[in-house]
C-alpha cells in the first residue's frame, strides 16, 4: 500500500493547489479525484467555461451592436454558430485541465483517479476501475459543491437545467426563465442574452446579486434593464412544470399575485451545496455542521486533527480564489508555518458587462456594525477611456473611515471591474487612507482612474473629472 504525508480528495482549484503547495513544501503528496479531468467545478463546469463562453457571446454583441458605429462594416448577416462557441469553450476548457496534469508530473504529485472514500482517519479506498488503497498521515478534504435545488423542481437536464447543461446547450433558447438572480443566473443569463434570447430572472429577494452593495445591485439592474432583461425581483416560485417543449414557472409577486412564465427553458441557480456523497466521512470521524458543510475551526482543521477541509464544502464564500488561498495556508499549516488569511479582503466579481467587482465591507455592513464612514463614488462615464471604447456604465465607490480615512470597502460597476478589485485589494491588504489612494499617479487614460477620483471624492469632494 501507497503511504502519503499528505492525501487530497477533490481537484478543483482548492485541492490541486493543496497539491501543488504540499509537494513544493516536500510532502509526499496524493491527489484523488472521481471524475477523468482534474481541475474540478472551475474549469470544467464553472469559472473557465463561463468565461469562454462570456466573451465569445460578448464578441458577437459587439459585432452586432457596434461594430458599425466603430465605422467597420461586415458584409451580409452576422450569425451565430452556437456549435462552434460551445467547442471553442470546451478547447478552452481541455487546455486549461490538461494545464493541471502537466502541473501534477511537475510536482510528482501521484494522481488517482476513482472516488475517495474514508475507511478510518488515515486510510482512503478510491473506487475506480480498479479499487486501491492508501495510507495517508494527513487529509486535505476538498470536495467542492453541486447546484443546489428547490424541494418541488426535478431538474430534467434537457429543459430544466443547471449551470453545467446552460453551458453546452445545443440551441439558443427563445426565453430562458432564470430562477435566482445571482451570479451563475446573471452570467449565463447574459450569455444567451447576447445570442438573442429574452431572458427573464425571478429574484426571491428584493434585488439582483443581493449580498453584493446594494448601490452594486441598483447600477447592474439599470443596466440589464437596458439591455432588456426582464428583472422580477421579490419573487416567490412556487412550481415549475414542463409540458412538452415548454417550461411553466409560477411565482407570487410582491403582493401576493400569482405571476405565470412561460419559456423553452429554465436555469435553476439558486445556489449551490457542499458536496461529501460517498466520502464517508463519518468513518473518519469527520462531522458535518446542518448545512451539509464540513465542520472546521480556525485552522481548516475538521473534527479528526489530522484531517482538513478546504473551498466549497466548507463555510466562506464559494469561490476558487478562496478556495484556492485555503488549499495554500493548509499546506503551510502542515508544514510547520503560521500563513493567514484575510476573508474580509477576498474580492467577488461579477463577469457581466459591465462587470461587477467588491472587497471589503458594504454599506449595509458599515451600518449595521455601526461604523462612521465617508463615501466617495465617481462615475465610469465621466472618463476619457470610457468613452474612446463606449463603455459609459457604472462607477467605483469608496468606502473610507470618517476618522481615520483607511478603506473599508471598495465596490465598483463598469468595463474591467474584475481586473481592477485587485488595486483595491493591494491597498485594503496595505491598509491604505483613500488620500493614499488619491495621491498614487494612475495612468492615463485608463479605467483605473475611477478608483483615484473616488478616493478623491471620499476625502472631500476633491474628484478632479466631475
Ligand atoms: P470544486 O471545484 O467543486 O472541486 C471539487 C472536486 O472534488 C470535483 O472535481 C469533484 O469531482 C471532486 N470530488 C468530490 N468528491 C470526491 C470524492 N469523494 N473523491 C474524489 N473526488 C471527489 N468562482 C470564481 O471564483 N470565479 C468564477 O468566475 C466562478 N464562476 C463559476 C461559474 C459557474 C457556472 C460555477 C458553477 C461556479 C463558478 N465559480 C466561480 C465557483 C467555483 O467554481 C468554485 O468556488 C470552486 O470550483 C470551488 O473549488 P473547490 O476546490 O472547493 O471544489
Ligand atoms: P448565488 O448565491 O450567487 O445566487 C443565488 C440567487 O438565487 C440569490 O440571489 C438568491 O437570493 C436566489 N434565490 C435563492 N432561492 C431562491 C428562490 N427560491 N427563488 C428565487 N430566487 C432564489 O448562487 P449561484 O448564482 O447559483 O452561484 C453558486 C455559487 O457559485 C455562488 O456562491 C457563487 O459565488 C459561485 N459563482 C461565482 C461566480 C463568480 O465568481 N463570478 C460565478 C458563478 C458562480
Amino acid at each position: 500500500m501507497n503511504s502519503y504525508d499528505v492525501a487530497i480528495i477533490g481537484s478543483g482549484p482548492g485541492g490541486y493547489v493543496a497539491a501543488i503547495r504540499c509537494a513544493q513544501l516536500g510532502l509526499k503528496t496524493a491527489l484523488i479525484e472521481k471524475y477523468s479531468t482534474l481541475g474540478g467545478t472551475c474549469l470544467n463546469v464553472g469559472c473557465i467555461p463561463s468565461k469562454a463562453l462570456l466573451d465569445s457571446s460578448h464578441h458577437y454583441e459587439d459585432a452586432v451592436k457596434h461594430f458599425e458605429e466603430h465605422g467597420i462594416d461586415i458584409p451580409g448577416d452576422i450569425k451565430v454558430n452556437l456549435k462552434q462557441m460551445i467547442a471553442r469553450k470546451q478547447s478552452v476548457v481541455d487546455t486549461t485541465t490538461g494545464g493541471i496534469d502537466f502541473l501534477m508530473k511537475k510536482n510528482k504529485i501521484d494522481v488517482y483517479q476513482g472516488l475517495g472514500s474514508f475507511k478510518d482517519a488515515t486510510h482512503i479506498l478510491i473506487k475506480g476501475e480498479e479499487e486501491t488503497e492508501i495510507e495517508a498521515k494527513n487529509t486535505i478534504i476538498a470536495t467542492g459543491s453541486k447546484p443546489s435545488n428547490l424541494p418541488f423542481i426535478t431538474i430534467d437536464k434537457e429543459r430544466i437545467i443547471t449551470s453545467t447543461e446552460a453551458l453546452k446547450l445545443k440551441e439558443i433558447p427563445k426565453h430562458l426563465i432564470v430562477i435566482g438572480g445571482g451570479v451563475i443566473g446573471l452570467e449565463l443569463g447574459q450569455v444567451y442574452k447576447r445570442l438573442g434570447a429574452d431572458v427573464s430572472v425571478i429574484e426571491y429577494m428584493d434585488r439582483i446579486i443581493p449580498t453584493m452593495d446594494s448601490g452594486l445591485s441598483k447600477e447592474l439592474n439599470k443596466v440589464l434593464k437596458k439591455q432588456k432583461f426582464k428583472i422580477n425581483a421579490s419573487h416567490k416560485v412556487k412550481s415549475v412544470e414542463r409540458v412538452g417543449d415548454e417550461v411553466i414557472v409560477k411565482a407570487d409577486n410582491k403582493k401576493g399575485e400569482e405571476v405565470e412564465f412561460k419559456g423553452d427553458y429554465c436555469l435553476v441557480s439558486v445556489g449551490r451545496r457542499p458536496y461529501t456523497d460517498g466520502l464517508n466521512a463519518e468513518a473518519a470521524g469527520v462531522t458535518l455542521n446542518d448545512r451539509g458543510q464540513i465542520d472546521v475551526n480556525e485552522n481548516l482543521q475538521t473534527s479528526a486533527k489530522n484531517i482538513y477541509a478546504i473551498g466549497d464544502v466548507i463555510k466562506g464564500a464559494m469561490l476558487a480564489h478562496k478556495a484556492e488561498e485555503e488549499g495554500v495556508f493548509v499546506a503551510e499549516t502542515l508544514a510547520g508555518q503560521k500563513p493567514h488569511i484575510d476573508y474580509n479582503l477576498i474580492p467577488g466579481v461579477v463577469y457581466t458587462w459591465p462587470e461587477v467587482a467588491s472587497v471589503g465591507k458594504t454599506e449595509e455592513q458599515l451600518k449595521e456594525a455601526g461604523v462612521a464612514y465617508k463615501t466617495g463614488q465617481f462615475p465610469m462615464r465621466a472618463l476619457g477611456r470610457s468613452r474612446a471604447s463606449m463603455d459609459l456604465d457604472g462607477f467605483v465607490k469608496v468606502l473610507a473611515d470618517k476618522t481615520t480615512d483607511e478603506v473599508l470597502g471598495v465596490h465598483m460597476v463598469g468595463a474591467r471591474a474584475a481586473d481592477l478589485i485587485a488595486e483595491a485589494v493591494v491597498a485594503m491588504e496595505y491598509r491604505a487612507s483613500a488620500e493614499d489612494i488619491s495621491r498614487m499617479s494612475h495612468a492615463h487614460p485608463t479605467f483605473a482612474e475611477a478608483i483615484k477620483e473616488a478616493a478623491l471624492a471620499a476625502t472631500g469632494d476633491r474628484a478632479l473629472h466631475v
